[in-house]
């Protein structure tokens, strides 16, 4: 029998408290879809240093791109600019993606870090370097 294909998976979709909220969240797509798998949690932010809670943040002037690119920040609702933190944490994911040699992504929609649609920074970093990367939640 192959061996189940190994991927990450942004923490919070996994079941972690890792949300900037502190809630935990059931996904049950994702869920469902990890029965198939052998995965990683990973959290960008947390592994960007920052805590949980946390204040929201967003991304201003663009998407994870332009953030890579220097060409937009990430601020939180206060003002804070958390975008070294951002950007440390989507090196830090993706250099477990590269340790592991892991090639997909299971990440949480509607995140300035693992957002798909809405391009956050990890997503941008991980799909850079080739890694596929499928939304949920
Ligand atoms: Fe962490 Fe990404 Fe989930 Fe936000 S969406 S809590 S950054 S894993």
């Amino acid at each position: 029998m192959p061996e189940k294909e190994l991927i990450l998976v942004s923490a919070c979709l996994a079941g972690l408290k890792t949300r900037y909220d502190g809630r935990i969240i059931g996904y049950p797509p994702c869920t469902e879809e990890l029965q198939r798998c052998r995965w990683i949690p990973v959290c960008p932010e947390q592994l960007g240093g920052l805590a949980t809670p946390r204040p929201p943040a967003d991304i201003i002037g663009g998407d994870g791109d332009d953030v890579l690119d220097g060409n937009a920040r990430v601020c939180c609702t206060d003002g804070t600019d958390v975008t070294a933190a951002f950007i440390e944490g989507a090196r830090q994911v993706l250099a477990i993606a590269q340790q592991q040699a892991v090639s997909t992504a299971f990440l949480k929609a509607r995140s300035p870090s693992c957002g798909i649609t809405r391009l956050g920074v990890a997503a941008a970093l991980l799909r850079r370097h080739g890694c596929t990367v499928i939304e949920f939640g």
